[in-house]
């Protein structure tokens, strides 16, 4: 895929991100961090150069999801950019590492914050910047999507008839802004017990929105109590258990941006 970045108004600290992947959900709770972490350490596992952006100022969960050695964003002092964060060889930058009283807390805005973080990080080089943005389709996703070029969309919703509503909203966001939306994840699609597949959830909102919006990937992930607990204990499964079934499906997502 082409990357984007070659618009004019490309912030300085991306020009050498080749893509931007924004992982967006129109509600919170459906596993938007859960995606974008694994995806992201997916992606690194295969050998690209990863960086993650949390830009979901409201609840940061980046913090609880990995564990660096230093978990404080660093400002060069001669330079004003800012230094990510780094764990296993990706690159992080979320609200929650910016510390108390920090240099980089200057404006009381959401959008200003987000916008600080964005344009002041010095991400380096980079294959792909995933973005985990904050759930919803207001002010602050929209302005992200004008200000960052955004190569490609993931989508992350559950089953639900309730979600499918809100899901929409996020799929039309991006169309509007012309940003191709390749995956829809549908999380927390199923369990499965003995070989027999259970969906409390019911099922169907996942391919109704990409049969309906063109969206040509549709991964379905299952409830796994593993994925939870690694969030949990900040070292994400995919990086834990390489091998497993869950992390087979990542690569499967990987494999669409
Ligand atoms: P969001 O970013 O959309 O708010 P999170 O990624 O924080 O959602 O996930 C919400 C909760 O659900 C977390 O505790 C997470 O560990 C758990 N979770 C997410 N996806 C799964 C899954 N497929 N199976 C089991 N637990 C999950």
């Amino acid at each position: 895929q082409p990357a984007r970045n070659d618009a004019p108004e490309t912030v300085e600290g991306l020009r050498r991100v080749s893509h931007i992947i924004a992982v967006s959900s129109c509600k919170g709770g459906v596993g938007k961090s859960t995606t974008s972490v694994n995806l992201a350490y997916t992606l690194a596992m295969m050998g690209a150069k990863v960086g993650i952006l949390d830009a979901d100022v409201y609840g940061p969960s980046l913090p609880t999801m990995i564990s660096p050695d230093v978990p404080v964003l660093e400002m060069d002092k001669e330079t004003g950019t800012i230094k990510p964060v780094e764990y296993e060889g990706v690159k992080v930058v979320s609200f929650g590492f910016a510390g108390q009283g920090s240099a980089i807390m200057r404006g009381p805005m959401v959008s200003g914050l987000i916008n600080q973080l964005l344009t002041t990080t010095d991400w380096g080089e980079l294959d792909y910047l995933i973005i985990d943005m904050p759930p919803g389709t207001g002010d602050v996703q929209l302005t992200l999507c004008q200000v960052v070029p955004i190569t490609a969309a993931v989508v992350v919703t559950t089953p639900q008839k309730l979600a499918f509503i809100d899901v929409e909203k996020g799929v039309r966001m991006f169309a509007k802004l012309a940003v191709p939306c390749v995956s829809v994840v549908e999380n927390m699609s199923y369990f499965e017990v003995d070989g027999v597949k259970h969906k409390p959830f019911g099922e169907g909102s996942g391919a109704k929105i990409c049969e309906q919006y063109g969206v040509p990937n549709l991964l379905q992930m299952p409830i796994v109590p593993d994925l939870s607990a690694c969030g949990d204990t900040g070292r994400p499964l995919v990086l834990r258990d390489p091998t497993c079934e869950t992390s087979s499906r990542y690569q499967e997502v990987a494999a669409t941006v």
